[in-house]
């Protein structure tokens, strides 16, 4: 079953106090970086990253940023897919939390998180707004914490 969040995004109370939820948890904690993966973590990671006063970074799909990338793999049940960032928007150092609505098998946040480590950026976190915890993506992002709003199962 697909679990989608754009029902919450028709209103806007749920919607601010989902954002509100996830700017009180960040906003002290040095975070310079936001990095959203495509599609959905560009819904909640620019209003996430515009109330912390951090930049917002797309990790997008192959092929769709214009500048040179760098790219990480992951495995899908049949094949595998890769997420992509823009080269030198992120410095080593920095401190980075990654967004997205959703974890199921944590594949693609297990690459982000790589994409980030490998400059040397510091996860300090990943957010979701929903888990789906039978599919265990938690172990995936190995001693990488994890924060979520709601249990999707
Ligand atoms: P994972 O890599 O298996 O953890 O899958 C998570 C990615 O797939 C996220 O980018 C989600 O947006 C997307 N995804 C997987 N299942 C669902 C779902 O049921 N609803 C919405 N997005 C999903």
């Amino acid at each position: 079953m697909f679990q989608d969040i754009t029902t919450l995004l028709l209103d806007p109370k749920a919607f601010k106090d989902t954002i509100d939820l996830f700017v009180e948890r960040y906003r002290d904690q040095n975070i310079s970086v936001v990095a959203g993966v495509e599609a959905r973590g560009f819904i909640f990671g620019p209003p996430i990253a515009l109330a912390i006063g951090a930049k917002f970074v797309p990790m997008r799909k192959p092929k769709k940023l214009p500048g040179p990338v760098i790219s990480e793999e992951y495995s899908l049940e049949y094949g595998t897919d890769k997420i992509e960032m823009h080269v030198g928007v992120v410095q080593a150092g920095e401190r980075a939390l990654i967004i997205d609505d959703l974890i199921a098998t944590g594949g693609t946040l297990s690459a982000a998180i790589r994409l980030l480590e490998r400059v040397e950026v510091q996860v300090v976190e990943c957010a979701c707004v929903i888990e789906l915890p039978e599919l265990k993506g938690r172990e995936r992002l190995g001693d990488k914490a994890l924060f979520v709003l709601v249990n999707g199962s």
